[in-house]
This record gives structure tokens, C-alpha cells and sequence, in this order.
């Protein structure tokens, strides 16, 4: 069926009925008639927004964490909580085999290496731990022999993904049905997948999934600057290239310049990952010398000094954020973190006011997934703990659902809106719009519409 009717939803203040077709809104108004062919949406007076847009996602490591034990901070509040899983995943599962886990910080989960893993696992079972920023890998003794370096003490595998999936048995790529299960779920009806990989089965992955049914939602993948000349497989859109500024071991100036401009020579635009002060100076460096393309982006700008605002303002780069590390990090960061720095980070108000362009996105999963717990955290800043990190940063809620409401093309841009001849990809509330914005809780979204077919529906 290709034709749906929502009827009685709320937009901007009034209640009208949405007609939807051949995968647009069509018509909008009051008191429309339901045809024959058409599947009707009751909304009930709830309002009705344009589909979630998370901006940066990293699909294929989602759907690894949601088959691995969780580690992350809902399952592991404190560090004896991750003693706790480790111990019960052990007992459970069959001798032998690797058991992965995934979502281990030390903010939550304490202190972590080779010696503590082999006391909660003993030495028979190989465990490898994934960080929760996807950057290191941390294995336990019969893990370390298994991957052939026994000699590493601390466990500790940094940066080295490629290196350990070689040494580690084949397996068979994650089912992605539950990540798009839980995206819809949440009203997101589209991401952008933002992982820097230069691996053309990695796209063919997510097309096969998408084509499937298995991700029933808009799917634009960036890739490396390895893919960018590639033609794509159907089933995916074509986002920026994803570039690294890898500030720890001294950045490539030069590199990152010659990436840029070859990105652009391509007709892309690029996605620059910047997490530190050092990586975003870099990056903006690289954009003076090579130029700036429309679409260009600032992936996370954690740390964004003053001094480079008017640069991204002013060439229009889109900082792409992510508020919900304040939620899930921030007491980490209250005692880890430059004290200079904790004013400035993740900072999203003073960059609106300074006319930089901001959009919003989870990093999932290696930050958490939920889009609405990111819009709180950027409304009120909170901590896990109720602690408050850079007051002077907060969006009012209407700014904070702004973020996940750019077109996928310009994410810091103006909000796309419910009206003819847009796409039908919506996200159906089970309130009001002033209910939603007090609250920016995921348990409102009532349907999800991707397309113009109901891709979820509350039961
Ligand atoms: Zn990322």
C-alpha cells in the first residue's frame, strides 16, 4: 500500500490530517477524506515532526555491541556491576569460544586490563572488551594468546581493529534487524553512517541490509577517502568522506590538506573527526589551505576554541555534536578534564551565537543511541549524576529538536517541515508539542513513518 493518511495529528498548533504518497506528503489539512486504497494513522492530537535525522552513526559496530555483553553504563553503573556481568556471561556461555563484550569506559566501569579480566574469566575463556569509544580493545590472557601476542601485559590493543579481525576466527557480518528495529523505534528515520572505512563490503553490507527491510529507515554512508570514487552499491545514499585528524601521534597537516582538496576535486564534501583542541585547529588549518565545499563538517569538535568559530561561521563547516556525551561522560570528565576546557566542551550555544551552523547526532554506539536523551542533555547539561557541565551551553528544547531535524545534505540547516512535496518521513508523538519539548522523551513517539509507510508502530 502507498498511500497513508494521518489523521487528527498536531502541526504547528492546529490539527490536520497528512496525506501521503508514493513515498511524499502530498496534502495537508483539515478534515481530509481517507480513499479506498489508503492506510489510516490515527494521531489522536499528537504532534507530528519530521523524522529523526541522526547525523553520525556507526551502524555495523551498533549491531556488534546489541550481540556482545553489555558493558556500557545502563548495565554498569559502577565497577563491581562490570565484575558482575563478566562473571555471569562466563558461567553461561560454552567453554572455548571468544565472548565479546562491548561499551566498557572507565568512568563506569573502573580500571581495566589483562590481570582483572583474568580473574573474573580464568584462564581458559577468551574475552575481548571493546572501549566505549571504539578506539581499544582489551583482552584477557587466553585472548592475548589467542590473537599470538601473549607478551602484551597491560591487554590493551589500541587502534589496531583491522590488525585483531584478522587474527581473530571469521564470522559472519552482525545482523543489523535489531539496530533498525530500535532506530525506528526511537523516530529516527534516517542516520548517517559515519565510519571512516575503506572496505567497499562494509557498504555492501548495509545496502544488502537496507534492500532487505533489515534497515527500514534512510541510510547515507560516508566511507574513507578510499571509497569516495567507487561507485556505490544500491540502497544506500552517498554522504561526505570521512576524514581522521589522529592527534595522538602527531597530526598530518599535510595529509589531511591533500585529503580535503582530493575529496573536493571528487565533488565531495568531507567530514572531518576532530575530538580534540589540537584536531580541530588541524582541521581548520587543512580547510584554509585546501577550501571549503558546501556540506563540509566538524565531526564531534569536543573541544572548539574560540578562535575557530568565526573561521567555521564565516565558511559555513557544520559542527555535527553530540550532547549526549555530557550525559553519559560528564562526571568522568568533571575529573579528568582541563578545567579550562570543561566551559568548552561539546559546546552548542555559544557556536549558534557565534552563527556557526550545529546539528546533532549520538555517535552510537559509542555514545548512547537514544536522540532524545542527547536533546536533554543539550537543554540541561545534566550528568549521569546530576552534575552540571558547561551551564552556559544549553539550547532551549525547541533548538535541541532543531538538531536532529536538518536535512541530511546540510544538518546544521533549517528544520526540514511536515508540507506538500517533502519526503514522508515522519515521526508521530503521542502528545502535543509543548508536552514533547517539556519532556524530550523517546517513550512519546508513538509511530514512525519512513517513506510513507509505517515502518513502527506503538502497540
Ligand atoms: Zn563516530
Amino acid at each position: 500500500m502507498s498511500a497513508l493518511l494521518l489523521r487528527g495529528v498536531e502541526l504547528e498548533g492546529r490539527v490536520v490530517d497528512v496525506r501521503c504518497r508514493d513515498g511524499l506528503v502530498v496534502e495537508v489539512g483539515p478534515g481530509l477524506r481517507s480513499g479506498p486504497d489508503e492506510e489510516v494513522l490515527e494521531g489522536s492530537g499528537g504532534a507530528v515532526l519530521p523524522g529523526l535525522f541522526d547525523h553520525h552513526v556507526h551502524l555495523l559496530a551498533m549491531a556488534a555491541a546489541a550481540a556482545s555483553l553489555d558493558l556500557g553504563p545502563t548495565a554498569v553503573a559502577v565497577p563491581v556491576g562490570l565484575d558482575r556481568e563478566i562473571r555471569a556471561a562466563v558461567a553461561d556461555g560454552q567453554a572455548g569460544g571468544w565472548l565479546r563484550a562491548a561499551g566498557y569506559h572507565e568512568a563506569w566501569g573502573g580500571p581495566l586490563d589483562r590481570d582483572r579480566l583474568d580473574r573474573l574469566t580464568g584462564p581458559d575463556r577468551p574475552l575481548r572488551v571493546k572501549h566505549r569509544t571504539g578506539h581499544a580493545w582489551i583482552l584477557n590472557t587466553a585472548g592475548c594468546i589467542a590473537v599470538r601476542e601473549p607478551e602484551n601485559r597491560s591487554g590493551w590493543f589500541v587502534g589496531r581493529d583491522d590488525w585483531l579481525r584478522e587474527r581473530l576466527p571469521p564470522a559472519p557480518p552482525p545482523d543489523l534487524a535489531p539496530v533498525g528495529d530500535r532506530l525506528v523505534r526511537l523516530g529516527v528515520t534516517g542516520v548517517t553512517d559515519a565510519t571512516p572505512t575503506g572496505d567497499r563490503g562494509h557498504l555492501v553490507v548495509l545496502a544488502g541490509a537496507v534492500t532487505s527491510g533489515a534497515l527500514p529507515l534512510r541510510v547515507r554512508v560516508t566511507g574513507g577517502l578510499a571509497l569516495a570514487g567507487l561507485p556505490r552499491p544500491p540502497g544506500t545514499e552517498r554522504g561526505p568522506v570521512k576524514l581522521m585528524v589522529l592527534d595522538d601521534d602527531g597530526a598530518d597537516l599535510g595529509g589531511l590538506i591533500e585529503a580535503v582538496a582530493s575529496a573536493h576535486r571528487g565533488g565531495a564534501a568531507v567530514a572531518i573527526h576532530a575530538v580534540s583542541e589540537l584536531g580541530a585547529v588541524v582541521a581548520v588549518a587543512a580547510w584554509a589551505q585546501a577550501g571549503v565545499l558546501a556540506g563540509d563538517r566538524l565531526e564531534h569538535g569536543s573541544v572548539l576554541p574560540d578562535a575557530l568559530t568565526g573561521f567555521l561561521a564565516a565558511q559555513g563547516v557544520t559542527v555535527v555534536t553530540q550532547p549526549g556525551f555530557v550525559q553519559e561522560r560528564g562526571d568522568y570528565y568533571l575529573g579528568n578534564v582541563d578545567p579550562d576546557d570543561l566551559g568548552v566542551l561539546y559546546r552548542c550555544r555559544s557556536l549558534l551565537d557565534a552563527g556557526v551552523a550545529v546539528a546533532g547526532s549520538t555517535d552510537a554506539p559509542f555514545g548512547p543511541d537514544d536522540p532524545w536523551l542527547a536533546m536533554r542533555a543539550a537543554v540541561d547539561r545534566r550528568t549521569r549524576l546530576g552534575a552540571v557541565v558547561g551551564a552556559g551551553e544549553a539550547l532551549t528544547p525547541g533548538e535541541a529538536l532543531g538538531l536532529f531535524l536538518g536535512h541530511p545534505d546540510r544538518p546544521g540547516g533549517p528544520s526540514r517541515a511536515v508540507e506538500p512535496r517533502a519526503a514522508a518521513d515522519l515521526c508521530l508523538l503521542d502528545c502535543p508539542l509543548v508536552t514533547a519539548l517539556d519532556e524530550l522523551d523517546a517513550s512519546h513517539v508513538a509511530a514512525t513513518v519512513v517513506a510513507g509507510r509505517v515502518v513502527h508502530r506503538r502497540s
